[in-house]
């Protein structure tokens, strides 16, 4: 009789390594508490999977061999703390994909920047003509992409939860971006398990493979002893001109492996900003490590095209220059943002609060924003972190409330910037859908 993988979560993640454990000959069966999307039931119904949604049926897991869990569930939940107790293996549907995977991994994790380094990753890749595919915690999942359309090469950007349920999870090369606090709700509120978690990357890396880091990363540098020994460890920074790795040195990009190569001017990067030349220096070792010439290297920093929601320009009203961070979700991505910013900004905040700590941004608040329009529900820790900084701090409910305030009080030569440092679910379904309302609020100016 074929073994029994049960899949919890209905998500691409959860569809994908559906797709793959039938393709692998299992019999599988998956489970959402929640509603399935109907794209999906198709996709499932395509693959004759079993399912169920609305409930789980706990005769219909308990005699798995195999679960898989989505990243969404955490571990406290009641139905884990069983499976646990009854002794069975639940993994992550990243370690799933790699029990198949017949190519090399290039993974990228971190708190801020995966998005955007592992885009530029495979926008290197892709332009050195490599066979290679795009996927993880950003549109396909990687169990999805080993099932349907292998290739050679994956570019996996991962969040710590994908890594958590991770056994003998590989990648050839890995790049931590950087560590701030993020979802400590699901580590037990505990900083240092978070930050076990994003460098359990390295856990199963060995001698042929490398391990990319920032060296300007307080966090990620005090806990380096946490990173396997055995991998090649290679730093990147903007200050520090080290022998090893990359830095800039005259605003030019060096990487230094075996020996010192100019890639390139920093001015030259397609993305602007402190944070992303740490981003476009990490995914540039990456791709000189797997072997892309530094001319290709050159040419694919200097001609990718940015993402949208990231430090995304809209548009220009009156002089008034529009720009849609809406993927920032944290303090750590907007102390970023307004550090990027030469112009005095009127700044759209809010959402839901992870547990945000905004004394960090209190020098640049004082020193850029003229205003700050909170856009949440619950706008109290706002006013109290920033009511003495800032002389004009008022609410809306609504995008386009906040772009009508942000206009009126916005002058020729200012910049009206949505970067959030909270989760969108109060008022908007995500950050797609709050900076989309953004952009169509501007424009309807
Ligand atoms: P992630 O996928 O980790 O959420 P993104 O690349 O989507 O990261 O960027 C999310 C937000 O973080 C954006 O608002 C961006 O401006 C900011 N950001 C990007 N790279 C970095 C970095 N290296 N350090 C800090 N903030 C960053």
């Amino acid at each position: 009789m074929s073994k029994r993988v049960v899949i919890l979560g209905s998500g691409e993640s959860g569809i994908g390594a559906a797709i793959l454990a039938k393709k692998q000959g299992f019999d599988v069966f998956v489970s959402d508490k929640g509603k399935i999307k109907s794209s999906y039931i198709d996709e499932l119904n395509a693959h004759q999977i079993a399912f169920e949604q609305g409930e789980h049926t706990l005769e219909k897991i308990n005699n798995a061999d195999i679960i898989i869990k989505s990243p969404g569930i955490p571990d406290k939940i009641q139905l884990i703390k069983d499976l646990k107790a009854l002794g069975k293996e639940i993994i992550s549907e990243i370690e799933w994909g790699y029990r198949y995977c017949n190519g090399k991994i290039v993974a990228i994790t971190g708190s801020n920047g995966k998005t955007t380094t592992t885009s530029l990753v495979f926008h290197i890749l892709q332009k050195a003509g490599y066979n290679v595919s795009l996927g993880g915690n950003i549109g396909k999942s990687f169990a999805r992409l080993v099932a349907t359309s292998p290739t050679e090469w994956y570019v996996l950007e991962l969040s710590s939860f994908q890594l958590d349920g991770c056994v003998s999870f590989r990648p050839h090369v890995a790049v931590l971006c950087n560590i701030t606090e993020d979802h400590l709700d699901r580590y037990d509120y505990k900083f240092e398990n978070y930050i076990a978690s994003k460098l359990s990357i390295t856990k199963n890396q060995t001698q042929q493979d490398y391990f990319i880091y920032c060296a300007e990363d307080p966090v990620t540098i005090s806990y380096l002893p946490l990173v396997t020994s055995s991998v090649n460890s290679i730093p990147f920074s903007i200050e520090k001109q080290g022998e090893n790795g990359a830095y800039i040195e005259d605003n030019q990009f060096i990487i230094n492996l075996d020996k010192p190569y100019t890639i390139m001017s920093i001015n030259e990067f397609a993305l602007k900003g402190t944070h992303n030349s740490y981003n476009s220096m990490a995914a540039g070792i990456a791709a000189k490590l797997v072997g892309v010439r530094k001319e290709t290297i050159r040419e694919s920093l200097q001609d990718f095209a940015s993402l949208e929601h990231r430090l995304e320009f809209v548009a220009n009203i009156n002089g008034v220059e529009y720009i849609n961070d809406s993927k920032a979700t944290n303090v750590n991505s907007v102390w970023f943002a307004l550090e990027t910013m030469n112009k005095q900004v009127v700044w759209i905040v809010g959402g839901v609060d992870k547990g945000n700590d905004y004394t960090i941004l209190q020098k640049l608040v004082q020193e850029k924003v003229k205003a700050i329009i909170c856009l949440g529900k619950d706008n109290d820790k706002l006013h109290k972190a920033f009511s003495s900084e800032v002389g004009y701090i008022v609410d809306a409910d609504s995008a386009q409330e906040a772009v009508r305030l942000a206009s009126n009080i916005a002058d020729s030569g200012d910049v009206v910037l949505l970067s959030p440092a909270c989760a969108s679910f109060d008022l908007f379904e995500n950050y797609e859908d709050r900076g989309n309302q953004f952009k169509r609020s501007v424009r309807n100016l």
